[in-house]
């Protein structure tokens, strides 16, 4: 069992799974979709195979799924992490803003967990791990869309743990808090000032740290945990 596809995989948490996974002697495959270059480089460095497609596109995925299996043969883990932010007040949220984040990331984690548990479910094995956000759990103020598509993540991974369960397959959610990506390169020094003080350890988390964690839930020993929200997120959201 170590196939392993992990979306939105060129940047960020995703890039520091694909590294983890890869390193651990798992074949890798990732979607990415506008950073090409970035990929690019990434599949050179570690082998891992890239895959161009839109999350929120379900026929985009439903290609990308065929590839990564004919690639691959299974996918065995399913690593649900592409996603957007948005910082805007609640009034000036656009038809356009709430269907492009909805889309990615709750409709991205849809559509691609509905293409590959379908895989799963023939193999009666599966891990399925879903990036949500503490915001999901508590609300961000000024990020009313985003924090909305990370609560139904919550939603999601508890029905379809329940639904999945008997066929092998384990269905948990990761709700990181604020964590050292490009995501957060709009917030200001004070911002991120006040989210550490806020954070009872005291620090702003690291990509490599969650993509570890991500593994540990993700591997065969951990198949008495499902439907679990897990924060990881140093406190912030207790
Ligand atoms: P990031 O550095 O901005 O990276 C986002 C990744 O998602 C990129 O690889 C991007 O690919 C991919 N992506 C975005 N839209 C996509 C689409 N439509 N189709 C395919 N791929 C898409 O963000 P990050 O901080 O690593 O965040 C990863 C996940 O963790 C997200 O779901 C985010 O909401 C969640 N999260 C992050 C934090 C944080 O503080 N960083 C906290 C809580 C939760 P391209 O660049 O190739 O388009």
């Amino acid at each position: 069992m170590k196939n392993v596809l992990i979306t939105g995989g060129s940047r960020g948490i995703g890039r520091a799974c694909v590294e983890k996974f890869t390193r651990e002697g798992y074949t890798v495959s990732f979607i990415y979709n506008n950073s090409a270059t970035a990929a690019i480089e990434l599949s050179n460095l570690t082998g891992a195979h890239a895959i161009k497609a839109d999350v929120s596109n379900p026929d985009q995925v439903q290609g990308a799924i065929v590839d990564a299996l004919t690639t691959m043969g299974s996918i065995d883990i399913l690593i649900n992490n592409a996603g957007i932010s948005l910082i805007k007040l609640f009034t000036d949220t656009t038809d356009e803003d709430y269907y492009n984040i909805m889309n990615t990331n709750f409709g991205g984690t849809f559509f691609v967990t509905r293409e590959v548990s379908k895989n799963m479910i023939s193999n009666h094995y599966g891990r399925i791990v879903n990036i949500g956000s503490m915001w999901g759990k508590v609300g961000a103020s000024c990020e009313v869309a985003y924090s909305a598509s990370k609560s139904a993540i919550e939603g999601f991974t508890k029905a379809l743990a329940k639904e999945l369960g008997p066929s092998g397959i384990c269905v948990n959610c990761i709700e990181p808090g604020v964590i050292n990506t490009e995501m957060n390169s709009e917030l200001d020094e004070t911002t991120l000032a006040e989210l550490k003080n806020e954070t009872p350890v005291g620090k702003i988390g690291d990509a490599n740290e969650l993509a570890e964690f991500i593994y540990s839930i993700a591997t065969e020993k951990s198949g008495f945990l499902t439907g679990q929200i897990i924060g990881f997120d140093g406190g912030f959201a207790i």
